[in-house]
């Protein structure tokens, strides 16, 4: 079989006319990024970010006329920022190069609900709320900013919901800072199976997908609201998930535009968040609480990281950062507190060297902490799938 060229790639990509719908998107100089390897093709298409939602079609059109070339397996299609002016002729326009602008997510947002009104389920434009085949139920694991331990809360949760039994997905859609393929030592790129599917990559006893498998770390792009979307839906839509009791989504960190159109768009049953104890973390946490409920998607509760330190040594728990903070705060704010992980080397350690804590040593206090939380979390989910008012949890101390 003849190998797949770039110039292969461009050539298919001259036959789709561009957003003017006049010009190519090669002779726009709209693509960029194009990797190949093996039958797998991704590549960029700039565009102008306030036009991704209604952009989607082009993207698609992209994706099937690379997909026609022999050879070709899968295809990954980014929408990314706009390519600067001048970059017209070079098919290599890196969008990196392209003004820091706000990303502009209004065209895809739902107005605010008017007082009293009730509030729809399905936003505007959310194709994806129609589900996963498959997926039983899909949270999302989020924090109000960077470095509170999201990834190890929610990679663990994942495992220790698979430990209590579940068939369980873990989706890394940080694409910030992807950081599954480490926390859980994968390696390669995930396989393509048939026709548009690709194989989830598999570890643990978890399907496991992230973008940092897909794109080339090195590459570079400004990911904004609507093309983050638009990268995840091919997650979740072109990956064969099989059937799945729970997704995990490692969600960005932050409150921003792009987190938001996520959580407006992927079709969450709910939503976990990470907080330290620290009061800073609480007022990000607070931002994602907010940001949850104004999109209408059920916060499953909120989880204490680096709650309290126990002494490698001696065992003497120590409260470094005024433990308690996020249990008061959730009991203030009236969602459901999950439960607290201790700061502990081991689960550092074990993160770092690709098998979290809960693999590594399931018999373990951080294991049978993740798999109370994940119990917590089983229970809020039922609850907010039946629609009743949730349980109170309460936990020992
Ligand atoms: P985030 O996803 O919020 O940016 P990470 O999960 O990457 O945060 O965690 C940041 C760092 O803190 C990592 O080095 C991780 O191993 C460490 N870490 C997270 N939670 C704990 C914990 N409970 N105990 C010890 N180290 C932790």
């Amino acid at each position: 079989m003849a190998d797949i060229t770039e110039e292969a790639v461009l050539g298919r990509l001259r036959l789709v006319k561009g957003p003017d719908l006049e010009s190519d998107l090669v002779t726009l100089g709209l693509v960029s990024d194009i990797i190949i390897e093996g039958g797998k093709v991704t590549f960029s298409i700039s565009i102008d970010p306030r036009r991704a939602a209604e952009l989607e079609p082009l993207r698609q059109a992209a994706a099937k006329a690379v997909g026609m070339l022999a050879g070709v397996e899968s295809t990954l299609v980014i929408l990314t920022a706009e390519a600067p002016a001048g970059g017209a002729a070079t098919p290599k326009a890196s969008p990196v190069a392209a003004p820091p602008r706000q990303p502009d997510a209004r065209a895809i947002q739902p107005p605010p609900p008017a007082p009293g009104a009730p509030r729809p389920r399905q936003s505007p434009g959310g194709a994806l709320k129609a589900g996963v085949p498959g997926v039983e139920a899909i949270i999302a694991v989020a924090s109000g900013k960077g470095g509170v331990g999201k990834s190890t809360t929610a990679v663990n949760l994942a495992l220790a919901l698979a430990q209590n039994g579940l068939r369980v997905g873990i989706l890394d859609a940080d694409v910030y800072g992807p950081s599954l393929p480490r926390l859980l030592s994968l390696s390669g790129r995930p396989q393509p199976l048939t026709g548009r599917l690709i194989r989830p990559m598999e570890a643990f006893g978890l399907k496991a997908m992230s973008m940092g498998l897909l794109v080339d770390e090195e590459a570079p792009m400004i990911w904004r609201g609507p093309m983050v979307v638009s990268a995840l839906t091919q997650l979740l839509r072109e990956v064969a998930w099989g059937d799945l009791d729970v997704m995990v989504v490692d969600m960005p960190p932050g409150t921003g535009d792009a987190q938001l159109t996520m959580a407006q768009q992927v079709p969450l049953a709910g939503a976990v968040i990470v907080s330290t104890p620290q009061d800073l973390a609480l007022i990000d946490a607070r931002k994602g609480l907010a940001m949850f409920q104004r999109v209408d998607v059920p916060v499953l509760g909120i989880v204490e990281n680096m709650s309290y330190f126990v002494c490698p040594h001696c065992g003497e728990r120590s409260e470094l950062f005024g433990h308690g903070g996020a249990r008061h705060e959730a009991e203030r704010l009236g969602v459901p507190f999950l439960g607290e992980v201790p700061l502990d080397i081991a689960i550092r350690t074990t993160s770092d060297s690709g098998t979290p804590i809960v693999a590594a040593e399931p018999e373990g206090k951080s294991a049978a902490v993740y798999r109370a939380i994940a119990r917590n979390v089983q229970e809020q989910l039922a609850f907010a799938k039946s629609g009743r008012a949730p349980p109170r949890i309460v936990i020992e101390d």
